[in-house]
């Protein structure tokens, strides 16, 4: 979309917001996000593919090729340890481009039987990720949802890159021995600005004098829905993504901007949202909810795990000098400590009776 018309549906999202203020007063910060991502007509997402080095942000299925075969073997080996049930649900939350699964589909192959068991389900809000997953994905005849909670029963493999983070989160601000919640209100001058809530939030724990603590309401529901499935159905679930364990406090939004950092009430709409992930109560509410949680293992073990080493070597052998430079480079950002390899992190959800799923020792 040319930059003017995108520029011309933020100030409509600001209306839209200012509307909503003078109506039911200042918004939750989760709201707030829902509406700057997800809107239907003016949202980040709504409007805009923000993958790679010309968008807002790269993900890991973008730096590397290796990073999606992996998660592909990986499914291939849990489908096998769950006992190569037929039909699958293979479902991707949040999948951008495709080309996770993509890659994941083709490492696939490997498995007699496991492309004609998939049953391949995207669960994507985007309608411009929507149109570019239909070009990627093709063959695989996806089906798309908006939730979960649509994909049909049956035992299931799932996974999510970079999806949780984007989950709107509320922020509560303690101050004088309680806790108020953090909303998105109009100040003086007619800007969007942040209040605090007059009205103590029923949050029992302790923390300093100005401590932020960050909950995810969206998280905690999918961490119910995946966790019923699994216990009903069998199979596994893959999240990756950057953030923290255990849980604790600390201001962790950012809004960002072809690739910098942004202000996070600045321009609704035409910067990504995102927070880290609290994998402690990711993993506790999906215990909680009759599933069994694996690590979280920082993603540089993982995919050390799972052999990254050994596919970089492969696809070197039949590379040229510059593709085996970027092969190297790739790999080595997605596991360097100093990069992706630690802060990035994998959790596994599956049934409670399930074998351990490869990677997590
Ligand atoms: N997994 C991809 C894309 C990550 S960006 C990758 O690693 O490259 C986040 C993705 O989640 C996008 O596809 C976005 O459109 C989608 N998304 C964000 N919030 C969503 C929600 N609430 N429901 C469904 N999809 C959502």
């Amino acid at each position: 979309m040319a930059s003017e018309a995108v520029g011309a549906l933020d100030a409509q999202l600001l209306d839209h917001l200012r509307a909503r203020i003078g109506a039911e007063g200042p918004l939750t910060l989760a709201r707030y996000i829902e509406e700057a991502l997800l809107h239907p007509r003016f949202g980040y997402y709504a409007t805009r593919d923000p993958l790679g080095v010309r968008g807002d942000f790269v993900t890991s299925p973008e730096i590397s090729q290796v990073f999606g075969e992996l998660v592909g073997l990986w499914c291939v080996d849990t489908w096998r340890r769950i006992g190569a049930p037929d039909p699958v649900m293979l479902v991707e939350l949040g999948p951008g481009r495709g080309t996770m699964l993509a890659d994941a589909l083709r490492a696939a192959r490997v498995a007699p039987g496991f492309a004609a068991a998939a049953r391949v389900h995207l669960v994507e809000r985007s309608r411009p990720l929507r149109a570019m997953q239909a070009r990627t994905l093709e063959a695989a005849s996806p089906v798309w949802h908006d939730e979960l909670a649509s994909v049909p029963p049956g035992p299931l493999l799932l996974f999510a890159n970079e999806f949780l983070d984007a989950l709107p989160v509320r922020q509560f601000v303690r101050r004088a021995g309680a806790w108020h919640e953090r909303r998105v209100g109009i100040g003086s001058d007619g800007a969007l600005s942040f209040v605090l809530d007059p009205m103590p939030a029923d949050l029992i724990l302790d923390a300093h004098e100005g401590a932020v603590r960050e909950m995810r309401p969206g998280a905690d529901g999918l961490a119910r829905t995946v966790a019923h499935r699994l216990a009903a159905h069998g199979g596994a679930a893959l999240f990756i993504d950057y953030g923290y364990f255990p849980s604790a406090c600390g201001d962790t939004l950012q809004a960002v901007r072809r690739h910098r950092s942004a202000e996070i009430l600045a321009d609704p709409g035409a910067a990504d949202l995102t927070a880290h992930v609290d994998f402690e109560a990711f993993a506790a509410t999906a215990t909680e909810a009759g599933a069994r949680a694996w690590g979280p293992v920082p993603q540089g073990a993982f995919l050390g795990a799972l052999g990254i080493e050994a596919r970089a070597h492969k696809l070197i052998a039949h590379a040229d000098d510059t593709q085996a430079l970027l092969i190297r480079s790739g790999c080595r950002r997605l596991v360097d400590p100093a990069e992706m390899g630690t802060l990035f992190k994998a959790l596994a959800l599956t049934a409670p009776s399930a074998p351990p799923p490869a990677g997590f020792p």
